[in-house]
């Protein structure tokens, strides 16, 4: 089945505004012992874009390449490997590096992070929701207070406008939000939604129940947290 295509310049364009006002970057490079911030570095993410979001990169700018597998000279990869893991129709791309950045031709994949649509158990789209696994890692997860209303708004008119033109993508982040509450629910913690109505709430991971909290009261992580700091303040 051919999809409609999307038009990726425009969609772009309409979701460029910064994650947080001052340069995330800067707060997590330090942390990472390559010097890069951990999103920017293909030793600790390989970025996956569409194959129709890969058809406009690949003539409009030399900034991506096929993902090779032996970018991350300490620890090459096997590409055929990863493979199975890589969702239909997405392919793993890398780039030349945070700094050689072309800002205006960051993949979707760069735009959106650290967060993913979230996608209620009644197929509802509620807002924002961070990768878990970079919970010790990036910076503006320990400081979603700092996310701009800017950011969360064009957040959430690009991924409409996904879902209308390709609702498999609905699916998609439907499954990814199932197994972010299996996560959360074997660690008998709630999560963080950043919801699309400017709110901020905790997610019971079982009964999908939303309690709405002041931002000062979201949980953050080492090691961007004082060592006497709990994980949520009292
Ligand atoms: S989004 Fe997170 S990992 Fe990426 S540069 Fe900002 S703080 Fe670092
Ligand atoms: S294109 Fe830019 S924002 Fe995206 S991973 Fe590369 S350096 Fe980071």
């Amino acid at each position: 089945m051919t999809l409609p295509r999307l038009n990726f310049r425009q969609l772009y364009d309409q979701f460029d505004a910064p994650v947080t006002p001052l340069d995330c970057g800067k707060r997590c490079a330090p942390h990472n012992p390559s010097g890069k911030p951990f999103c920017c570095d293909i030793c600790q993410a390989v970025p996956a874009v569409y194959q129709s979001e890969w058809e406009y990169l690949r003539p409009a700018t030399d900034l991506w390449h096929v993902w090779q597998g032996t970018e991350c000279q300490d620890n090459p990869e096997d590409p055929a490997a990863w493979q199975s893991e890589t969702p239909q129709g997405m392919l793993l791309l890398a780039c030349l590096g945070p700094d050689r950045c072309q800002r205006s031709f960051r993949a979707l994949s760069c735009r959106q992070f650290p967060f993913f649509p979230y996608i209620s158990e009644d197929f509802r789209f509620l807002g924002l929701v961070y990768e878990w696994e970079f919970e010790p890692f990036c910076w503006v997860i320990s400081r979603l207070d700092q996310v701009t209303p800017a950011y969360r708004q064009e957040f959430v008119q690009a991924h409409m406008h996904l879902f209308e033109t390709w609702p498999g993508e609905f699916n998609s982040y439907l499954l990814r939000s199932e197994e972010l509450r299996e996560h959360y629910h074997s660690l008998k913690r709630r999560f963080p939604l950043l919801h699309r109505n400017g709110g901020f709430y905790l997610v019971s991971p079982g009964s999908g129940r939303l309690q709405r909290i002041p931002p000062e009261r979201l949980p953050r992580f080492r090691p961007y947290r004082q060592p006497d700091e709990p994980v949520m303040a009292p």
